[in-house]
């Protein structure tokens, strides 16, 4: 009986940190206002942009001195793409152009726990050893989000942060991604 009591009031606690865990992550994800990117362009140049068959890692071709070269017509994915900064996350200082790093919501093609997850895109090699980045990281992953760190132009290469848990599940998930990924590029037999 008293082990049982013990057990539900550990149960209890642990949903109680879930719980908080969860409700800061959501406050410092909240939506305070959309800011100006200004002179910032990072992800132009360092996000994928399919239909423009844009890998990441590489400038857009239409980008240019003034900001987009074809913006009435750009890409639908370009237009509501909102970085994490642009959001409210952290401070002005905190532009993905100053600090190299672009957090953005997973755009969940691999799905490495199915729950909030945030991509860190380097856009300089190192960024995210960066006082600011690093700061922003941690937070987020102490929030309870899974933070998906992708180094300068590195594909398939993921580092993560976040609650145990969830970093141990998006391991076991992204090697087998790259496992399927690795079948799919074997030759057929004829
Ligand atoms: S990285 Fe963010 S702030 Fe910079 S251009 Fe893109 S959306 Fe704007
Ligand atoms: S089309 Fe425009 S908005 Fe989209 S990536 Fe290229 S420069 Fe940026």
């Amino acid at each position: 009986m008293g082990k049982n009591n013990q057990a539900k009031r550990k149960l209890k606690k642990q949903k109680k940190v879930a719980k908080e865990r969860r409700d800061v992550g959501r406050r410092q994800l909240r939506v305070i206002g959309k800011r100006p990117c200004d002179g910032c362009t990072v992800c132009c140049s360092v996000l994928g942009v399919v239909p423009l068959d844009k890998p990441p890692w590489v400038s857009c071709e239409h980008l240019c001195k003034e900001g987009c070269g074809i913006y009435e017509t750009r890409p639908d994915i370009c237009g509501k793409f909102n970085c994490l900064w642009q959001c409210g996350l952290g401070e002005m200082e905190d532009r993905p152009d100053k600090i190299g790093v672009v957090f953005a919501p997973s755009n969940g093609v691999v799905p490495f726990t199915g729950e909030e997850e945030i991509q860190a895109y380097e856009a300089r090699p190192g960024a995210l050893q960066g006082p600011r980045a690093m700061k922003i990281a941690k937070r987020l992953a102490k929030g309870g989000a899974l933070v998906i760190a992708l180094p300068h132009e590195t594909t398939g290469t993921f580092r993560f942060m976040g609650p145990k848990e969830k970093v141990l599940k998006a391991e076991i998930n992204a090697q087998l991604a790259q496992k399927r990924a690795a079948e799919l590029a074997k030759p057929t037999e004829p």
